[in-house]
């Protein structure tokens, strides 16, 4: 099979963009299609010890926009909740998404699909921030209403 090469958006609206990403260490290829449901950073403690990162930046999809192209049967499994599937790579330890079942939504971590035009919308469970980030985006206390959450805003 031939090797995709990752297209990039170059206008405002593209639905049938691909973009292709993977783990740490290429055992693991993916790829995304069309355009997420949305995208920001989550600032939760969940999201901070799982990473080891200061902040997560999510992209939300519909399930059938992700497709694993590669080494599907190298992708390693944890959930804490039933709300958070976590996938990893089980060689290189990489992560690579988190399935949210109650919402029908996968977040392809922004980090993975480096051609995919990340632009943050919103910053999620902002009340739990290691890392402020003055950018001027809305800052939600938790989540958003219809993901079950307050829909509060806080300030920056
Ligand atoms: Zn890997
Ligand atoms: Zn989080």
């Amino acid at each position: 099979m031939d090797t995709p090469t990752p297209t990039r958006a170059t206008g405002p609206s593209h639905a049938t963009e691909t973009y292709e990403g993977g783990c740490f260490c290429g055992a693991v290829r993916l790829a995304v299609s069309g355009q997420p449901a949305a995208m920001g950073y989550c600032h939760c403690e969940s999201c901070r010890t799982w990473s080891a990162a200061p902040v997560n930046a999510f992209t939300l999809w519909k399930p059938e926009a992700l497709r694993v192209t590669r080494g599907a049967d190298n992708i390693g499994a944890f959930h804490k909740t039933s709300k958070s599937h976590r996938k990893w790579c089980k060689t290189c330890g990489g992560h690579l998404f988190t399935e949210h079942p109650q919402w029908g939504l996968v977040d392809v971590y922004a980090a993975v699909i480096p051609q995919f035009p990340f632009r943050a919308g919103v910053h999620v469970n902002y009340q739990e921030t290691r890392l402020r980030m003055q950018d001027g985006l809305p800052k939600l206390r938790d989540l958003p209403a219809e993901m079950g959450g307050s829909g509060a805003a806080m300030a920056e």
